[in-house]
């Protein structure tokens, strides 16, 4: 190994922007190595959207240790001998995978990324998630057997990495085994940067421009950021500056072809004195050729018309402020494997029988945090004044209620949607608006309580984005707010709620508490 930490830490921090924290997680790994250098190391797990740059990272580590770098994508293996080899007596027989990426980089110490850990698949050849378990494990892989070697080969010198969406479909002893490190995704402020430091350099280079051909202002990006993608990484924001640049290399390349011949003609007869010229006027030939090369509108400057040329129409509106025009909607925060979202739950009654209907393709959960939440407001009803449309306060009373939780064609499940299904149903049987820059999340009780929940920053981040400017969550949440950045922190106010009353008083315009009634009393004589 080729260890400096100091070297190290210089190169990630130019491969990579932001990540603070897997960066200082991975320096302390790098350290301890240096320090010891046969360090039976855990396995650094790498968790969050896609295009956040796990892959990437695995890959610089290995830049930084002067190691072979080896990816092992393990989506959608459902065999085990995929890992472990068939015996030899098998027709077609070859080693697994691990010991085959060893053949191919020569060494034995090479760092292996294994991909997407959470996408190995089952089936009736065996679990390859069981045989990665020998693998993986410090204590054992020191004798890893795979059947068509059949000898013990030591992996103990292989530094494994290892990258998923999601830990939810790990299987629990191979979690066991990893240590997680969340890399969740990137804020608005903190893509453009990315974009500029490293994006668009690698675009321009690999499709032949140079800065004085293409400028893209930061305001551009912005636009893409908000209008042509919606993710939490950076993969399809570079595909749309991939497509900018491909716009603007049809537009250098008609506009040079003829004058830019003659020029290396010329520069190829001058050859032959090139070593009289001093280093001054060489640059200045230089720079004089590229002026003539340039059409005389370069650089092309990308501002939003030229985006709009080039992209189409935007894809993505916000549409915040006019979805909450009317009594029964709320804006719930959803975590998804691609980061946060903002999610319209919307709410309508009818004349019926007392029956709920839910739509929105929901998990079990979910649908139990509904029929939580019918029971917590029909017990309520009472104390907030809530009514039927027949001013009863039995609120199902010849009443059915429809809940929906658009994207509909999307899964949805959890238990985070409860305070934003409360909201809604006290909105629609209020008939108050629910303040329209307020989002929230939390698990609730039929007490009333409001019990953390996960993907905090992920959904903080999702609400910053929207442009809303309230977010209410449970206060047992608190301290996951210190991973937000400041900027972001800062143009959100947060409501920490431990009940459902601190709920409900954030979310209405004046609060929503229980009014005491103005009664006249008629005197009875
Ligand atoms: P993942 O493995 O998380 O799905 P990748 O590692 O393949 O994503 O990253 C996708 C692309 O995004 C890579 O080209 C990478 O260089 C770029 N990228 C992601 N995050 C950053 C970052 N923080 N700084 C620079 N480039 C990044």
């Amino acid at each position: 190994d080729r260890l400096e930490i100091r070297a190290a830490r210089i190169l990630l921090d130019n491969d990579h922007y932001a990540m603070e924290k897997l960066k200082k997680r991975v320096l302390e790994y790098l350290a301890v190595r240096q320090l010891k250098n046969n360090l039976k190391g855990p396995i650094l797990c790498f968790v969050g959207p896609p295009g956040v740059g796990k892959t990437s990272v695995g890959r610089s580590i290995a830049k930084t240790l002067g190691r072979e770098f080896h990816r092992i994508a393990l989506g959608g293996v459902c065999d085990q001998s995929d890992i472990r080899g068939h015996r030899r007596t098998y027709v077609g027989s070859m080693p697994g995978r691990i010991i085959n990426g060893l053949k191919t980089v020569g060494v034995n110490n090479p760092v292996f990324l294994l991909d997407e850990v959470d996408k190995l698949g089952k089936s009736l050849q065996g679990d390859p998630a069981a045989a990665l378990l020998e693998v993986l494990d410090p204590e054992q892989n020191h004798s890893f057997t795979d059947h068509y070697l059949n000898v013990a080969f030591d992996l103990s010198q292989v530094l494994f990495i290892a990258t998923a969406n999601t830990t939810a479909t790990i299987p629990p002893a191979l979690l066991d085994r990893m240590e997680i490190i969340q890399v969740p995704g990137y804020t608005q402020e903190e893509k453009i940067e990315i974009a500029h430091r490293h994006l668009i350099p690698k675009q321009l280079e690999q499709h032949g421009l140079t800065p004085q051909q293409i400028q893209i202002p930061q305001v551009t990006t912005l636009d893409i950021i908000t209008r042509y993608t919606r993710e939490a990484g950076v993969r399809s924001l570079d595909r749309k500056l991939g497509a900018i640049c491909r716009a603007v290399a049809v537009k250098v390349a008609e506009g040079q072809p003829k004058e830019t011949k003659p020029d290396r003609a010329e520069m190829a007869e001058g050859e032959d004195c090139k070593e009289h010229v001093t280093e001054d006027t060489k640059t200045e030939s230089i720079s004089d050729t590229a002026d003539l090369a340039l059409p005389p509108e370069m650089p092309i400057l990308i501002d939003f018309h030229a985006l709009k040329d080039i992209l189409g129409p935007p894809m993505y509106e916000m549409e915040v402020s006019q979805r909450l025009s009317q009594p029964g909607v709320a804006i719930g925060l959803a975590w998804t494997p691609l980061g946060g979202e903002i999610m319209f739950v919307e709410a309508s009654r009818m004349d019926g029988e007392g029956q709920l209907t839910l739509t929105g393709q929901l998990g079990d959960v979910m649908k139990e945090s509904a029929h939580l939440a019918i029971s917590w407001l029909r017990s309520n009803a009472k104390r907030y004044q809530l009514t039927n449309a027949s001013g009863s306060f039995d609120l199902l009373d010849n009443t059915d209620i429809h809940l929906h939780f658009p994207a509909g064609a999307v899964t949805k499940d959890g238990p985070s949607a409860g305070v934003t299904i409360v909201t809604c149903l006290a909105s629609l049987f209020s008939g108050r608006l629910v303040c329209s820059d307020v989002a929230m999340t939390g698990e609730i009780t039929l007490r009333g309580l409001v019990l953390p929940v996960g993907g905090i920053k992920d959904k903080v981040l999702a609400a910053h984005r929207a442009g809303l400017k309230r977010v209410i969550i449970p206060r047992r949440n608190e301290k996951d707010l210190e991973e937000i950045a400041v900027n972001v922190r800062q143009d959100l106010t947060f409501v920490m709620a431990s009940c459902l009353d601190e709920v409900l008083n954030a979310a209405f315009d004046g609060g929503f508490a229980v009014k005491p009634r103005v009664e006249h009393l008629n005197s009875k004589l």
